[in-house]
């Protein structure tokens, strides 16, 4: 039996992780954490038998007790709710799938308690990649990609050693506006760049995907999951989202893992590696596709990418600055109240005023976090 516990149950990439847990009938759900949507929690604790349920507030907490009092689970809350799940005995992998930086201390939590880490929620390893990926080398544990570009990275490694990469090579779509140019952006509504043209997902990670952030968010992920420099990643667009990511290594080979747009292979491949199982739904044809596209990346109109980039390589508090800038800048999108350049204007802007800290700690890292926001709020 493999024994799981999820942080953000009720997202997509949480519903989904127990859409594998139920075709495979060996994953057991030690524990679920989820924001607020408890109606969608009740039935995930009658169907998986959770020992232990987290929601953010206590007022939902109490609701949620209420709705499940016939069943023998604990309900907790807030931060503590999240570390008391993270960290929990019965569950040897913990399924990252919240979004934002919330992620962080549970991660680092569910390490040092020995538990590996299935690892969706990007934001913790741009921002605390300097703290997570040596804590997980400490103490022994395992940090498995979810995010289907790194799983193609991590699963095309298997061609090779560590130290005979040359190049890592990260495909994008391009997302909705690919071939527009900045002029065009100006009058994009939320509805448009909620239209991903292959994966869904989540509103914030589709929104991150329209303006490539998403994808600048995965070099400063890969960066630490694979150990390399920020140029050693080469952005590449392929239309067809076929090819999820490839690795070149020194001898000039190409190693690619392709699939169909279906997040529960590299949900499966984490929880389960390095076993490969039958996974069922609609495979490649190649006889259909037909043909493969590849294009540069449009960095002038998609700057999030670029900015993304001196991020990463300026470390420090910067990629935290750049991702909470980028958090409020999306919420307040998709609220309306600002447009859809300004999302990608209010990243540069925040990077622009920061003076990095170099090597910061987990506080220094909250601290820039709510530094970003309150000045995001006080120019509004
Ligand atoms: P969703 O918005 O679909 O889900 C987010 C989850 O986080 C929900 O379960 C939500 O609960 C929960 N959550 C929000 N706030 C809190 C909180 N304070 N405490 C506990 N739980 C909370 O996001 P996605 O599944 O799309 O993305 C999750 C992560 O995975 C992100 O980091 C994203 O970048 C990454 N990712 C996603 C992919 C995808 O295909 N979706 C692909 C690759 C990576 P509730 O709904 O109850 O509020």
């Amino acid at each position: 039996m493999k024994k799981i516990a999820i942080l953000g149950s009720t997202g997509s990439i949480g519903t989904q992780t127990l859409e594998v847990a139920r075709e495979n009938k060996d994953i057991e759900v030690a524990g679920i954490a989820a924001g607020g949507n408890i109606r969608l929690m009740e039935r995930q604790i009658r169907e998986f038998h959770p020992r232990i349920a987290a929601v953010w507030t206590e007022e939902k907490a109490r609701e949620l007790k209420t709705l499940v009092h016939d069943m023998d689970v604990k309900i907790v809350s807030g931060m503590d709710g999240l570390l008391e799940i993270a960290s929990m005995e019965e569950s040897e992998i913990l399924v990252t799938a919240v979004v934002g930086m919330i992620g962080i201390r549970p991660t680092i939590a569910a390490i040092e308690a020995g538990k590996d880490i299935a690892l969706a929620n990007k934001e913790t390893l741009v921002t605390a990649g300097h703290i997570i990926m040596p804590l997980a080398e400490k103490m022994g544990v395992k940090i498995l990609p979810v995010d289907s570009e790194h799983s193609a990275i991590f699963q095309s490694l298997r061609g090779g050693r560590k130290g005979e990469i040359h190049k890592i090579l990260l495909t994008a779509s391009g997302g909705p506006f690919r071939g527009k140019k900045k002029e065009e952006l100006r009058d994009i509504q939320v509805e448009d760049a909620l239209k991903h043209p292959h994966w869904v997902m989540g509103r914030k990670i589709t929104i991150d995907s329209s303006t490539m952030v998403n994808k600048g968010l995965e070099v400063m992920e890969a960066r630490w999951l694979f150990g390399v420099g920020i140029d050693d990643i080469q952005v590449v667009i392929q239309p067809q989202s076929v090819i999820h990511s490839m690795v070149e290594f020194v001898d000039g080979a190409v190693i690619a893992q392709l699939g169909t747009p279906d997040m529960k292979l590299p949900i499966q491949y984490a929880l389960y590696y390095p076993e490969r199982r039958y996974l069922p739904g609609e495979r490649l044809d190649f006889w259909k596709i037909g043909h493969l596209d590849f294009e540069e990346p449009d960095t002038e109109t998609f700057y999030g990418l670029k900015l993304a980039c001196e991020a990463g390589r300026t470390g420090g508090t910067l990629p935290t600055v750049f991702n909470a800038a980028n958090e409020m800048a999306v919420s307040l999108f998709l609220e309306r109240k600002i447009s859809y350049p300004e999302i990608v204007e209010t990243i540069e802007d925040c990077m622009r005023m920061h003076r990095t800290i170099q090597d910061p700690t987990v506080e220094q890292i909250l601290d820039t976090e709510a530094a970003t926001y309150e000045r995001i709020q006080s120019r509004r």
